[in-house]
C-alpha cells in the first residue's frame, strides 16, 4: 500500500505500540488515586506533559490533555462564549462551527487562526495577526494540529495565548490531544465534574493514550522530524507536484509550494471528480483523500478550497496527497504510474457525458 493520507491520520509508530502495550499492564490504575499504581500512572502522564512542553517551549503547567484537537478547539471557543470570535475561513470545522454558535459582541475578542491549513498546507501570517491582537488587549489561539513535528514550534515566540495539538497526526493514538493555555489567560473548562488537570478538564485520565502520545513526542524530538520534513519529504512532495503538472493535462495545484507545509500537496484535475479519482487510486493500493477527510461523506465542496478558489469544480476535482515519514521515491513513482491513466479515463467519460447532455 502507498499511504499518502498522513494529514488525516498516521499509523501508530512501533515505539508507540510498544509503550501502550506495556502501559496496559503497568499503568492501568486511576492516575488521580493516592495509591502507588496511581502515582506511577500519574508520573507517566507528567512525563508526556513535560515532553510536549519542552517541544513547544512552554511550561508543563500550561498543557492540558484533551481527547483531541476538536475538543481543544471547542474548549477555547467556549471560553469566549458571547465574545467577539474572529476566525479565518480556512479553519477546521471544530473552530468554524463552534464560533458560529457561540460568538457574540463582548470584549475582549478571540482571534483563532491556524498556522497552516490541513487541506492545502497553506501558511497563514499568524505572527502579524497576534501582534495586532495583543495591541488591542484581545487573545490569540492557533490550531497547530498539522504543525507538530513538521516545523519547530516556539509558543513564546509565536506569542500565542492558546494552541491546539493532536497525537494521531504524529504517530500517536487517536483520542488524545492537548491544549496549550498560557498561564494567566481566561479559561473555562469544557468538561466539568472532576478535579483532573487542576480542575481544567474533568474525567478519568486516559493514561494509556497519553503514554502513547508521549512515545510519539519522544520519537519526534529524538529524530528531529521537522528536519526530515524540510528535506526528504519536501523533495518527494515537490517531485510529485512537478510530475503531475508535467504529465497530466488539465491538472493544477491548489498548494503554493513556496508557502506551505512541506508534506501536503493538493491538486485539481479538470473534468475528473475527486471521489472517483480517490476510489480508482484506492483500487491500485494508493491511499489519498479528497480535500479534508473530516468532511468526507459530505457532498458539499470543501470550504477551504471554496474560500481559496471560489470555484466548486476545482474543489470537487481536488485530491490531497499528504506525506509522512515512511514515504519514499517509490511511492511517487507508483502514483505516477497510475494517476495519468486514471485521470485520462475519467476525463474521457466526462466528455462523453457532456456530449450526451
Ligand atoms: N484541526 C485540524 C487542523 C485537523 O487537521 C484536524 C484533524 N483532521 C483536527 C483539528 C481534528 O483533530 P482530532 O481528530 O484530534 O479531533
Amino acid at each position: 500500500m502507498v499511504y499518502l493520507d498522513y494529514a488525516a491520520t498516521s499509523p501508530l509508530l512501533p515505539e508507540v505500540i510498544k509503550a501502550m502495550h506495556e502501559a496496559e499492564q503497568k499503568f492501568f490504575a486511576n492516575a488521580s488515586a493516592l495509591h502507588t499504581p496511581g502515582h506511577l500512572a500519574m508520573n507517566k502522564i507528567e512525563e508526556t506533559r513535560s515532553l510536549l512542553a519542552k517541544l513547544i517551549n512552554a511550561e508543563p503547567s500550561e498543557i492540558i490533555f484533551t481527547s483531541g484537537a476538536s475538543e481543544s478547539n471547542n474548549t477555547v471557543i467556549r471560553t469566549f462564549e458571547g465574545h467577539k470570535i474572529v476566525t479565518s475561513p480556512l479553519e477546521h470545522h471544530s473552530i468554524i462551527e463552534s464560533a458560529k454558535v457561540l460568538s457574540g459582541d463582548k470584549e475582549p475578542a478571540l482571534y483563532s487562526y491556524m498556522l497552516a491549513n490541513n487541506e492545502i498546507g497553506e501558511f497563514l501570517p499568524i505572527d502579524k495577526i497576534t501582534k495586532k491582537v495583543h495591541k488591542n488587549g484581545d487573545f490569540a489561539h492557533s490550531d497547530l494540529t498539522q504543525i507538530l513535528g513538521k516545523l519547530t514550534i516556539d509558543i513564546k515566540a509565536l506569542d500565542l495565548d492558546y494552541a491546539t495539538f493532536s497525537a494521531h497526526k504524529i504517530g500517536g493514538p487517536v483520542g488524545v490531544g492537548a491544549l496549550y493555555v498560557k498561564n494567566g489567560v481566561p479559561f473555562k473548562p469544557f468538561i466539568i465534574g472532576g478535579n483532573q488537570e487542576k480542575k481544567r478538564r474533568g474525567t478519568t485520565y486516559n493514561t494509556i493514550g497519553i503514554i502513547g502520545f508521549g512515545a510519539a513526542l519522544k520519537h519526534t524530538i529524538d529524530h528531529e522530524t521537522w528536519k526530515i520534513y524540510d528535506t526528504k519529504i519536501r523533495v518527494l512532495r515537490n517531485k510529485l507536484a512537478r510530475r503531475i503538472l508535467g504529465e497530466i493535462p488539465g491538472s493544477s495545484l491548489n498548494t503554493d509550494l513556496d508557502n506551505s507545509l512541506p508534506n501536503i500537496l493538493n491538486a485539481s484535475f479538470e473534468a475528473a471528480e475527486g471521489e472517483s479519482i480517490q476510489l480508482y487510486l484506492d483500487a491500485e493500493g494508493i491511499i489519498v483523500s479528497t480535500g479534508s477527510a473530516c468532511a468526507s461523506g459530505d457532498i458539499k465542496p470543501s470550504h477551504v478550497l471554496m474560500a481559496k478558489t471560489g470555484d466548486a469544480e476545482v474543489a470537487h476535482s481536488s485530491i490531497r496527497f499528504s506525506f509522512g515519514l515512511n514515504n519514499t521515491e517509490k511511492d511517487v513513482e507508483k502514483v505516477m504510474q497510475v494517476l495519468p491513466k486514471i485521470i485520462d479515463r475519467l476525463q474521457k467519460i466526462s466528455t462523453i457525458e457532456r456530449k450526451q447532455k
